[in-house]
């Protein structure tokens, strides 16, 4: 039985049905990381956020076809990438220099989302490769009388698209015509064309195109991946609410200006992440990745849990009393996992408010699920659970449920784990930790990270795991 789900929609600044496009589908794209640097927590709320929205989707019925891209070519990348190379240096020494710092953190982000038990993207592009999709929507741009170029470079004309600006919901007085902007962030203040294509400035990798060596602007990044690979109409598009603009706005831009229609139907952004009350930042000492947590003895489903269980259009105040009450609430669920995974003991005899647990259950399941239903309510869906747990405890310390009922107390914990992915069966926890350990492990020898797949195959030597690399270049394992 396929569940509805409603979702805050950006676009129209309400709460509506997510009516997918084709039957039983949800095409979902995410904007993934600017890699260039370690994730830190605040992204990786982010990431999070759309892991629930995923798994919740997949949970309630749904095939879900998720892209997320891998921005490699930016302008934070260039600066990071380019600053040790002599002026001499050819396009070909600038182009391996982006790539070996991108390939770097492309596998350490990958082995945090690994950590996290965040579900990989079926979709995983590097907009390296798709620049020949970037210069054919860029031409169609200038056919359509909306891109024009100068000095080298394309810019968008914003003057050309009725619906410029509602996504960010823009007053169109404001809008500054002909001004344009070549840097890829800037704020809503100075709305103005934007670039498409940047000509090569010295001292920066390039390609070739149709306009002479240049570059793509970010934003055209996301819109040709985004269409190449799920198509003219997208049923969710998400990101933090500091991409809605001007990444999200040009987006729309790029991609309705050459569609001809509405190309995203759902547009969802996550909130914004403080610590301590404050706003993240180096100089604070408040900031965090995920490697600074673990480093200090964080578990990383703890860390999952403390952000999910907030309302992803909320701010997040992360503190580490927060983690803690994570933790015990994760102690609460498993523990009573354990209790209902055991054979029961016999009771203390008829207790006058027993209630049937299945009627409990179903109480709980469908709380659970309108609560999920209603743009992700997840302080309410978990109060949902803890409610459950609460009645169930005290029933069986008085009569002990059955053993049919306990298997459908569990299916009911299997159903919520796999939205939550914090409470799995304890074998299936032992399963989950290896898969994610193998693949941090394939990531890190993509990336050519021989030290850190060295270190990988070590812990899992250390938890009694035996590595079989296969032929196929896949690996299996098994227990020693
Ligand atoms: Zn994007």
């Amino acid at each position: 039985m396929r569940q509805s789900l409603s979702l805050f929609n950006t676009l129209t600044r309400r709460v509506e049905p997510v009516v997918p496009i084709a039957e039983g589908e949800i095409s979902l794209y995410t904007c993934g990381p600017t890699v260039y640097n370690f994730a830190h927590i605040g992204n990786l709320r982010t990431f999070l956020f759309q892991d629930l929205l995923k798994r919740t989707f997949q949970a309630a019925g749904y095939r879900v076809r998720h892209c997320m891209n891998i921005t490699d070519v930016e302008d934070k990348i260039i600066r990071d990438s380019q600053a040790d190379l002599p002026a001499v240096a050819s396009n070909q020494d600038r182009h391996s220099a982006m790539k070996a710092l991108t390939d770097r953190f492309t596998a350490i982000f990958l082995e945090d989302l690994g950590t996290l038990q965040v579900l990989q993207a079926d979709y995983l592009p590097k907009a390296t490769d798709y620049i020949p999709e970037m210069i054919r929507l860029v031409q169609a741009l200038e056919v359509k009388g909306l891109a024009y170029v100068r000095d080298g470079s394309v810019y968008y004309r914003i003057a050309g698209l009725p619906q410029y600006g509602c996504l960010a919901h823009l007053d169109r007085e404001g809008m500054q015509a002909g001004a344009s902007v070549d840097a890829d962030e800037y704020e809503r203040d100075s709305v103005t064309d934007f670039v498409l294509w940047k000509a090569a400035k010295p001292g920066e990798p390039s390609w070739d195109s149709p306009w002479g060596p240049g570059r793509p602007g970010w934003h055209i990044e996301c819109s040709a991946m985004g269409m190449e690979l799920l198509g003219p109409r997208v049923d969710i598009h998400s990101g933090g609410v500091d991409l809605i603009f001007p990444h999200h706005e040009n987006e729309i831009a790029q991609s309705e200006g050459c569609l001809g229609h509405r190309w995203v139907n759902h547009w969802v952004h996550g909130e914004f992440l403080m610590v301590e009350g404050q706003k993240m930042a180096k100089s604070l000492g408040n900031f965090f990745t995920l490697r600074d947590l673990v480093a200090r003895g964080v578990d990383p489903i703890a860390l999952r849990y403390a952000i999910q269980s907030n309302h992803y259009r909320k701010v997040l105040n992360f503190s580490f009393e927060g983690l803690r009450a994570a933790e015990n609430a994760l102690k609460r669920i498993r523990a009573f996992r354990k209790r209902m995974e055991g054979q029961g003991q016999a009771g203390g005899g008829p207790w006058a408010e027993a209630l049937d647990p299945l009627v409990r259950l179903d109480q709980a399941r469908q709380a659970f699920w309108s609560a999920m239903a209603d743009d992700l309510n997840t302080p309410e869906a978990l109060a949902a659970i803890f409610t459950l747990i609460s009645d169930l405890n005290a029933q069986d310390d008085h009569v002990a449920l059955t053993h049919s009922e306990r298997g459908s107390v569990l299916a009911f914990l299997d159903e919520t784990d796999a939205v939550f992915a914090a409470w799995p069966h304890e074998a299936a926890n032992l399963e989950a930790e290896v898969e994610g350990l193998i693949e941090a492990r394939r990531a890190a020898k993509a990336g050519k990270n021989w030290a850190e797949a060295d270190r990988l195959r070590d812990q899992l030597k250390a938890m009694g795991i035996i590595l079989e690399d296969r032929k196929d270049g896949s690996s299996g394992w098994r227990k020693a």
